[in-house]
């Protein structure tokens, strides 16, 4: 397992997700973002709102993606 934080995705928290894979923690932050702005959080509306682009821009997107991935690779595992 392999941990990042909250703001290392892109949000303005330090909440630390974990994973064994970096779609996993992509995933974990996706549901973290829309859980908090669910519950009425504005700092995370930039964030979710960026992570809902991505999908819709699939070059920046990917570039972000790739990027996240390579952050991950870096990590040493828990
Ligand atoms: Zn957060």
């Amino acid at each position: 397992m392999k941990t990042m934080t909250c703001k290392q995705l892109g949000g303005p928290c330090d909440l630390p997700l974990r994973g064994t894979t970096a779609d996993e923690v992509i995933k974990a932050q996706d549901k973290h973002l829309k859980d908090v702005v669910a519950g009425g959080d504005q700092t995370h509306g930039d964030a979710l709102k960026a992570m809902k682009g991505r999908w819709k821009r699939p070059i920046s997107g990917m570039a972000w993606y790739r990027n996240t991935k390579r952050e991950f690779a870096a990590l040493p595992d828990d």
